[in-house]
């Protein structure tokens, strides 16, 4: 399923719908309006409503749009006494079928500790997990927790679409480019998201190869990532986990 719709909300979220025959699914809709615009202008019939975790701004509009539709509402089983009712409790390994598309239910603690993301054989919506040259800050879990949780997400496949929700890109890769300035890949993906902002279009989807190949939060294993933190930090660290706690904590300083 390649062709979710970003709805932009807030500052920097995006509602990704999908359709199929006149149904409408979405992911994370933290505000009902935006849904129900769309579903109005379009004709949709709003369905399924997946949930990846309990953050405000992924379900602030749950409830009105479960009032407005009747659609059903999948999410964490972790997470759901910190949400509106969930028809359906997933834990990792569950799989469902939302408008005909098959997804494996992946845990991926570390933003919170019951996050999850939902995988298709051709996409993945991740929540604030994984971002374009990013990921999610550790509200709740450890840096070991999101080490192993992106390293599940890298391990699909390199054409996976990648639904993040949040249009972090640009800010991603300045302090990218701060760690590794000689980065040419980085570079070419600067100057293509610079280009769609400019006409005020998201940097998303992305897929999980140019992540793999370019966000330094998914090559914390790479000892070239390991050499440029030690040189950003002063502080000289390992690859794995030690390089990646790092990172997060270098990001979250500014
Ligand atoms: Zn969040
Ligand atoms: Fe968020």
């Amino acid at each position: 399923m390649k062709d979710a719709i970003p709805l932009p909300a807030f500052r920097d979220n995006y509602l990704w719908v999908w359709h199929a025959d006149g149904a409408a699914a979405v992911v994370d809709p933290g505000d009902a309006a935006v849904v129900r615009k769309w579903l109005d202008e379009t004709g949709h019939r709003l369905t399924d409503i997946l949930i990846t975790h309990w953050h405000p701004d992924h379900i602030g509009g749950v409830a009105e749009l479960v009032s407005a539709t009747g659609a059903r509402v999948l999410g964490p089983a972790a997470e759901q006494d910190r949400m509106p009712p969930l028809d359906t409790a997933l834990a990792d390994g569950d799989t469902i079928e939302v408008l005909g598309t098959r997804f494996e239910v992946l845990g991926v603690p570390g933003h919170t500790l019951g996050h999850i993301a939902y995988a298709a054989d051709d996409c993945v919506f991740c929540g604030d997990t994984l971002f374009h040259i990013g990921c999610g800050r550790l509200f709740e879990g450890t840096p070991e927790q999101m080490h192993e949780s992106l390293g599940r997400l890298a391990a699909l496949p390199d054409d996976t679409t990648v639904y993040c929700t949040h249009e972090y890109t640009l800010a991603n890769l300045a302090f990218a480019l701060r760690v590794e300035p000689d980065n040419a890949d980085l570079e070419r993906i600067d100057a293509a998201a610079r280009a769609a902002r400019d006409a005020d279009r998201p940097t998303l989807p992305t897929t999980i190869g140019e992540q793999k190949r370019a966000n330094p939060f998914l090559r914390a294993d790479d000892p070239a990532v390991a050499e440029a933190v030690s040189r950003a930090t002063g502080e000289r660290v390992q690859p794995g986990v030690p390089t990646f706690a790092a990172l997060r904590a270098l990001k979250d300083r500014g």
